[in-house]
């Protein structure tokens, strides 16, 4: 018998292994194996299929070493979507499988993880036969602490059928080890180890979902009607409109029809918040699943799903999407505009919510997209029909959605009334919410203290050496660093060219919001969420539950406090420059600049008062702006749409983005112009340069770029073909093989 193994690598798709007689009947697919690969490396892989070899190839073909599973830990359809994901984002199936597994089931060790025990006690044989308590307290007569204890092993393990952890005989009744000692000693107790899970366990009580509003309950028959004719529904509804609320309801008809269900958020959303919140109504049915959690816990969670009577909730960030369920009924992607669903590296560069939409097609299941600024994709395709489309317009119990007040600062700056990164208006309607005792969220969308120094005499800038990147001050350690590839520099006391002594900072970061909160409101408390303040797992968590309870007045944040979050007192937002959310060279700058200015304003007056925001801008005027203030979603849209035809942009065209990579400049080129070249010859000017992207240069590696507009409606195989033909070209040149190729399909 033959097999075909997927391996975690990223070079072929999979490989051929022998079985040996004694192993063939445990072969299935799905089954993980232990292979050689490579000199002397082992590996576990996945069995992707058994099948026939030609007679002459059958020398070259090594065993496999063990068989690692009693039962395939990937189970249908996992394959023939790692087999999509593989083909769809141009990549290897071992890449896909790499992504899939947590590290702990493809691990290159053979054993993968080690099971978690515990000891517990219970009554040995001879006396657990013996239902007669008087004789078995006879033996403890005068020893009091053993009788005391052996009391409490009664009352405690009444309902836990004779069972209790060691641990918790002890502690809770404050009696020794000696004594337990003796009762063991006695022939009386006895204990033993049992594996446990990792996985918290909940109460098991659940309470009953919160009854729909009307408008909810018209949306909910809405979503379900358009299930019956179409895939997808997009549901549109305005920052907290209730949209969670309906995801239960939804969620519980899933698990009544006896399937699974999974919620997708972004990462950074996956707070405690949302999670207890769900919890509360489908308790250990519940699975959550993201970058956090240790590999033990992950690889738990994916034996649990493989169990007949595993989680029927997941709730989970993208690589959720990998994890073997059998039969979803339902698949909800939340805030779906984010562009953190989209993989960046390493590949399978996927994009969540797009395959999620596959995923569901081969379990049978719907895809519901939840979204207050829905990408400009998923509005079209249900503009064009293609999905269902619900929408709420107004926040639940009729709160109203908070007033935005645009701030001209170039104006203010002008006539000197800027104070510091401050508009007189903002230090007003700062000053007014502390004293009314409620809180302020302040929004600007760049760490650190500035993102650049500059020489104002000859224009000089601090680069990174390895990343052609300017390099971003932090006072706090007081360096530059590089957001790239994270190396940092020491701070320059003079121009490198010119000799000025006076380098001056560009623009702002949150560190640097902070100290100016800090010097214009003395004694107020204050806290910063960005990537620098939430490296350590915890602190997230604590810096959010800060605020909640009121502790910290101002919460200083990036786009990470944008979304998911749910806070009563918040009474204004503050956008401190709006137009560095415009101003980057990318086709969807405008629709980010509006979804972050929409979601970030929307975290204002969600319970209490309604909310205001200030908005500082140089160009109050900007017809995007405008939408914004008004809440226009359509009218940015139908902007947006113009351009997007013009220029050849999605959802018009599809974008596939060719990256070449390499240490010599001039060997990049070469690769660059034989492959754009080689493309040309079948697409024309659907391809268009190389050319040096934004960033020309990481981490000592040279790139170029090669972008295909390709029109919505072409083949994927045909294009697919051509790519790969074209790279082939490059890879049988001597000089140009070791060029790195990257493929980044559908970019974001
Ligand atoms: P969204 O997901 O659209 O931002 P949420 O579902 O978080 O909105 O709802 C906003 C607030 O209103 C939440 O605090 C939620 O608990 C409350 N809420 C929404 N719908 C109901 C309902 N039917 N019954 C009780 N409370 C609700
Ligand atoms: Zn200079
Ligand atoms: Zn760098």
């Amino acid at each position: 018998m033959y097999i075909e193994v997927i391996l975690p690598v990223p070079l072929a798709d999979s490989y051929t292994y022998f079985v040996p007689p004694e192993m063939e009947k445990r072969m299935a697919p799905g089954i993980r194996v232990q292979v050689e690969f490579g000199k002397n490396k082992r590996y576990s892989g996945i069995v992707h299929s058994i099948r026939q070899i030609p007679l002459e190839l059958l020398k070259t073909i090594k065993p496999i070493l063990a068989v690692e599973s009693e039962r395939p830990i990937v189970c249908h359809p996992q394959l023939p979507f790692w087999e999509w994901i593989a083909d769809y984002y141009l990549c290897k199936l071992g890449e896909v499988c790499h992504a899939a597994l947590p590290p702990g089931l493809r691990s290159e060790s053979p054993t993968a993880y080690t099971a978690k025990k515990k000891t517990f006690v219970r009554l040995t044989a001879r006396y657990s036969e013996n239902t007669d308590f008087n004789q078995t307290f006879e033996s403890v007569k005068r020893a009091a602490k053993q009788e005391e204890l052996l009391l409490a092993f009664f009352h405690h393990t009444q309902e836990t059928h004779g069972v209790i952890a060691k641990n918790d005989l002890l502690t809770n009744n404050g009696a020794s080890t000696a004594a337990l000692n003796g009762l063991i000693k006695k022939g009386i107790l006895e204990t033993f180890e049992k594996t446990i899970s990792r996985l918290p366990v909940y109460s098991p009580e659940v309470q009953e979902p919160n009854t729909l509003h009307p408008r909810q309950q018209q949306a909910y028959r809405s979503i379900t009607k358009s299930f019956k004719e179409k895939e997808v529904c997009l549901l549109h509804g305005v920052t907290s409109s209730g949209k969670t609320e309906i995801y239960i309801h939804l969620m519980a008809k899933t698990l009544e029809q006896n399937r699974q269900a999974l919620l997708l958020l972004p990462e950074i959303a996956l707070t405690t918040q949302i999670t207890e919140r769900i919890r509360k109504f489908f308790g250990n049915k519940v699975g959550v699943y993201h970058s956090r959690i240790n590999d033990n816990e992950r690889v738990e969670i994916w034996n649990h799903l493989l169990d007949d009577s595993g989680y029927q909730i997941i709730i989970g960030a993208r690589s959720s999407l990998f994890l073997p369920f059998k039969d979803l009924g339902l698949i909800i992607v939340d805030e779906e505009h984010e562009p953190s669903y989209k993989q960046q590296d390493p590949a399978p560069r996927y994009h969540a919510r797009n395959a999620a939409i596959v995923l569901a097609k081969m379990h049978g299941a719907k895809t519901l997209l939840g979204s207050a600024t829905p990408s400009i994709e998923s509005y079209f395709n249900a503009q064009t029909g293609k999905y269902g489309y619900v929408r709420l317009d107004k926040r639940f119990e009729e709160k109203e959605l908070p007033t935005i007040i645009p701030v001209d600062v170039k104006e203010l700056r002008r006539k000197k009334k800027m104070k510091s990164i401050f508009s007189p208006l903002l230090i007003e309607k700062i000053q007014e919410t502390l004293q009314a005792g409620e809180q302020v969220l302040l929004f600007q969308n760049r760490r650190g203290f500035s993102p650049a120094l500059s020489c104002r005499i000859c224009d000089w800038m601090p680069k990174c050496r390895f990343c052609d990147v300017s390099l971003t001050y932090h006072k706090q350690s007081n360096r530059l660093s590089c957001h790239y590839c994270g190396r940092t520099y020491p701070v320059l006391s003079a121009c490198p060219e010119c000799g000025n002594p006076d380098l001056k900072p560009i623009g702002f970061g949150t560190e640097k919001v902070e100290e100016e909160v800090k010097t214009v409101f003395p004694g107020i408390s204050v806290a910063r969420i960005d990537t620098d303040t939430t490296k350590n797992k915890k602190s997230f968590e604590i810096i959010l539950s800060d605020f909640a309870s009121g502790k910290t007045q101002i919460l200083i944040g990036t786009q990470m406090i944008s979304k998911g979050l749910d806070f009563e007192n918040v009474r204004l937002v503050g956008i401190l420059n709006a137009d560095s959310l415009m101003n980057f060279p990318d086709f969807r700058a405008y629709e980010r600049a509006w979804q972050l200015i929409s979601q970030v304003a929307g975290r204002a007056g969600r319970r209490k008062t309604s909310g205001e925001v200030i908005l500082q801008t140089s160009h109050p005027d900007h017809p995007l702006i405008r939408t914004a203030l008004s809440h226009q979603y359509e009218a940015m849209y139908e902007m947006q749409m113009e351009e997007r035809q013009l220029f050849r942009y999605p959802p018009f065209y599809r974008l596939i983005y060719i990256y070449l990579k390499h240490k010599k400049e001039d060997v990049l080129n070469a690769a660059a112009h034989v492959f754009a070249q080689s493309l040309r010859e079948k697409l024309g000017d659907r391809v268009l340069g190389p050319e040096k992207p934004p960033t020309s240069r990481i981490q000592n590696l040279y790139i170029r770029r090669i972008l295909l507009k390709i029109e919505a409606g072409v083949s994927v195989r045909l294009l697919h073909e051509i790519i790969k033909e074209s790279q082939n070209r490059i890879r049988s040149e001597s000089v140009s093989s070791s060029v790195i190729i990257q493929y980044d399909v559908d970019p974001v």
